[in-house]
């Protein structure tokens, strides 16, 4: 029996009737631009986050482009983010004109390190742009300590970490403005594209509403040039149903999480920490290893299906050469990329599965270091 990296068919037969019922419902009434599903969720999801204001958007990037254009980030000035994310998060900030500045990860969570943040920071910062990777949410302590210092927005990309928290507060309540993505493999996934924007300041909410239709304020009256980025009503229909199971089957993540950790054998692969004061929701179980190629090719021989999350470091990516980086500029993250193994984790995942997953790694890792020692 094959393992699939993530099962979005069990999840959605898991909710099958009542979400074929809401999809039911927006059809019956028509309401697919900005309809009652679109504002309801935004109010659910903005108090999920415990925030004032959610603004519901038509992806994840979206969320990332209409927030820096909210906050006035453009042409010359620089956002500090991480080079060990996926494409999205610097693309954004190109996107609005302004520089993708990059500061290096703790190799130990894999998200940005707060120390080389401050070593990054010039006059013409203006914003910082944490990643909580994984689902484990980013120093946001030192980080927002930095911001206030500096006088600087701080902007979470918490497309990953739907429900994780950070000393007790849920990610998209602790910086500026933060955004989340509802790609179907997310923690909270639509059928399709979907986004949000977060935030406790209504000026920034009411900037993000302008601005993903057409900056206008009413039918035909449009106060500013925007863009279309709404969230269809159809996907905020489906998100409404599966919000309220998605600390349900984050408790679940979590569980399959700390199974991998009991059978994992720490000797032979590095684990994914686990921080007093930081609640990781596990939309990645990511292991690190030497021998990752062979391991990746061992357990797909096994029907064991992985993924790596990411091979390429943005500052190393053809899109970015303008920024003329060069291979040894931000080492950790190189050195994640060619290490980082994600495993098999979703909540309808079975013990009898990561069982197998666990000790097919053990017994995959244990030959090739034998093996090693031998030669
Ligand atoms: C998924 C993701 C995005 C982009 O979200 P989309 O909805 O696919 O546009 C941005 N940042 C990170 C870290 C992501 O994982």
């Amino acid at each position: 029996m094959r393992i699939p990296l993530v099962d979005l068919k069990a999840n959605y037969l898991s909710i099958k009737a009542e979400v074929d019922e809401a999809i039911a419902s927006v059809l019956e009434r028509g309401d697919f631009i900005q309809g009652q599903d679109v504002k309801l969720l935004e109010q659910e999801f903005a108090a999920y986050c415990s925030a004032r204001e959610a603004v519901g958007v038509s992806s994840g990037t979206d969320a990332l482009v209409l927030a820096l254009m909210a906050l006035n980030v453009g042409k010359g000035d620089e956002v500090i983010t991480t080079p060990f994310t996926f494409i999205a998060t610097a693309e954004a900030i190109s996107q609005v004109g302004a520089t993708p500045v990059f500061a290096d990860i703790d190799p130990r969570t894999c998200n940005i390190n707060a120390a080389k943040i401050a070593e990054a920071i010039t006059p013409r910062t203006k914003a910082i742009l944490p990643v909580h990777l994984y689902g484990r949410p980013a120093e946001m302590g030192a980080i927002l300590r930095l911001a206030r210092r500096h006088n600087l927005y701080v902007i979470e990309d918490a497309a990953q970490a739907h429900g994780a928290a950070y000393e007790g507060r849920r990610v998209g309540s602790l910086g500026d403005v933060a955004c989340f993505s509802f790609y179907p493999a997310k923690n909270l996934g639509a059928f399709g594209d979907a986004g949000m924007v977060v935030t406790s300041n209504p000026k920034v909410a009411d900037r993000v509403r302008l601005l993903r239709d057409h900056g206008r304020r009413d039918k035909y009256r449009h106060v500013e040039l925007g863009v279309n980025a709404r969230l269809d009503t159809l996907q905020a229909a489906v998100l409404r149903v599966k919000l309220r199971c998605l600390d349900a089957w984050n408790q679940r993540r979590r569980a399959v999480a700390s199974l991998y950790r009991r059978l994992l054998v720490p000797d032979l692969l590095a684990l994914p920490p686990e921080d007093r004061g930081s609640e990781s929701v596990y939309h990645m179980f990511v292991v690190r290893t030497p021998f990752r190629e062979a391991l990746r090719q061992k357990l797909q021989d096994q029907g064991i299906e992985t993924g790596i999350h990411y091979p390429v470091p943005l500052h190393l990516q053809p899109a970015y050469s303008a920024l003329w980086h060069r291979a040894g500029d931000f080492p950790e993250s190189e050195r994640a990329a060619g290490e980082v193994l994600s495993l098999p984790m979703f909540p309808d995942m079975t013990p009898e599965q990561v069982k197998r997953v666990a000790l097919a790694v053990t017994d995959v890792l244990q030959g090739l270091q034998q093996r090693q020692a031998v030669a």
